[in-house]
């Protein structure tokens, strides 16, 4: 039986096992930490060495350039189109019309947003070691760009740092190649408890909140996804979501962009995206690229105003889908960040931080479908990436096989 096959069942069997034994499934739990513990012990070193080794063979800084700004910009566009998707369903659905939720009784406390420019200032370590004990991985990020840059300028005699880093990023997609035959028995114990933690009583009142933002992150995948991986990645979309069902199913289950990119990484080899794309344009996504979560944003940003019975105009909207689009970049790619990142959206527009003890309750259950589009975009751009580099290599020596 395939991988992902048997990953499906894992989920499938998991959602019914937690609807059947209720509060007992929980005793598997520790099974499913076990495994997402294995996932992050190899993430840190996964995703240095892998963004090492796709900087540097990328071959010149010009090239280097290129790939980096055509995957930033496809990354801001789309996800700038995911909270006007959220935007739109929200006004549409109009989730908190009509609902009075007693604050008070929610426990959650909204933390300090933190500014864009302690953001940006926040992504040059000035401790190398500290962001990868801290696990830093915007920092982890930067550093490993600029290793790879310096290994490309030096050339020749920097060959043993790049042999070392490509040797190690292949010891670390193989371990990854291990614990996913794990996978199944992991999303089945992580899955059963979530379903026996909320009942009815937790979802039917913020029923309107997870419609909108279910609905919004599946229309996300069929309106922009799918003719992006029609259109410029020349693949069929079909075939596209069959090969990531697997990183999509461990998205859903675990929460963690972060902890899924070992296995989007094989996905993406199955897809025959080059390694050195996807080393690049992958941890770069998984630690930057949010649809899922901006698209949250903007629905709960919407859904608040809502509640408190305030009216946002267009400027407002607008100014959401910038800061929503900025929060989500600051976002960790772990459970439960985007709705900590939350309050940077609502401060922005000046709506209540209390309003985020509103969809707390609710969270992991917003966080499994914004975790799996996080990753899909991820996807998107390394297939998107990938062929606008085939075609280029083919225009620039048509002679070579693709
Ligand atoms: N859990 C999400 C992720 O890892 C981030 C979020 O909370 O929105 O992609």
């Amino acid at each position: 039986m395939k991988l992902h096959t048997k990953i499906f069942i894992g989920l499938v069997g998991g959602i019914v096992a937690g609807a059947i034994f209720g509060p007992l499934s929980k005793s598997i739990a520790p099974v499913g930490t076990l495994f997402l513990n294995l996932i992050r012990m190899i993430i840190i070193p996964l995703v240095f060495s892998s963004l090492v080794v796709g900087a540097a063979n990328i071959g010149d800084i010009r090239s280097l350039g290129r790939i980096g700004g055509k995957t930033v910009v496809f990354y801001l566009v789309t996800t700038g189109l995911a909270v006007i998707i959220g935007l739109v369903l929200a006004n549409l659905i109009g989730p908190g019309q009509g609902l009075t939720i007693d604050v008070e009784a929610a426990q959650v406390t909204a933390r300090e947003a933190p500014s864009v420019a302690s953001v940006i200032l926040g992504l040059v370590p000035t401790n190398p070691f500290q962001a990868m004990i801290e696990g830093n991985m915007l920092q982890i990020i930067v550093l490993a760009l600029f290793l790879g840059l310096g290994i490309t300028m030096v050339g020749k005699t920097a060959q043993v740092v790049l042999d070392f880093f490509t040797a190690f990023a292949e010891v670390m997609y193989r371990l990854t190649g291990v614990i996913m035959e794990l996978a199944p028995y992991g999303v089945f114990a992580l899955i059963a408890p979530v379903v026996a933690s909320y009942g009815p009583g937790v979802v039917l009142p913020l029923f309107k909140v997870i419609l909108a933002v279910y609905l919004g992150c599946i229309l996300h995948w069929l309106i922009v996804y799918s003719p992006l991986v029609r259109g410029l990645g020349k693949l069929n979309p079909w075939q596209f979501f069959r090969e990531i069902s697997p990183a999509q199913i461990y998205a859903f289950s675990t929460c963690s962009s972060s902890g899924t990119l070992p296995i989007s990484m094989e996905c993406a080899r199955k897809l025959g995206i080059p390694n050195q794309i996807s080393s690049f344009v992958l941890p770069l996504g998984a630690t930057v690229n949010m649809d899922g979560t901006a698209l949250y944003q903007g629905v709960c940003a919407l859904f608040i105003a809502q509640v408190y019975g305030l009216s946002l105009g267009l400027a407002q909207q607008l100014m959401i889908v910038l800061t929503a689009t900025l929060a989500s970049i600051g976002t960790a790619g772990v459970p439960g960040a985007g709705l900590i990142m939350l309050s940077m959206v609502l401060a922005g527009v000046g709506l209540p931080l209390e309003g985020i003890a509103l969809v707390a309750g609710i969270d992991r259950i917003l966080d499994m479908i914004r975790t799996t589009t996080n990753i899909t975009g991820d996807l998107v751009g390394a297939v998107i990436i990938a062929e606008s580099e085939a075609e280029r290599s083919i225009a620039e020596s048509p002679s070579l096989p693709r």
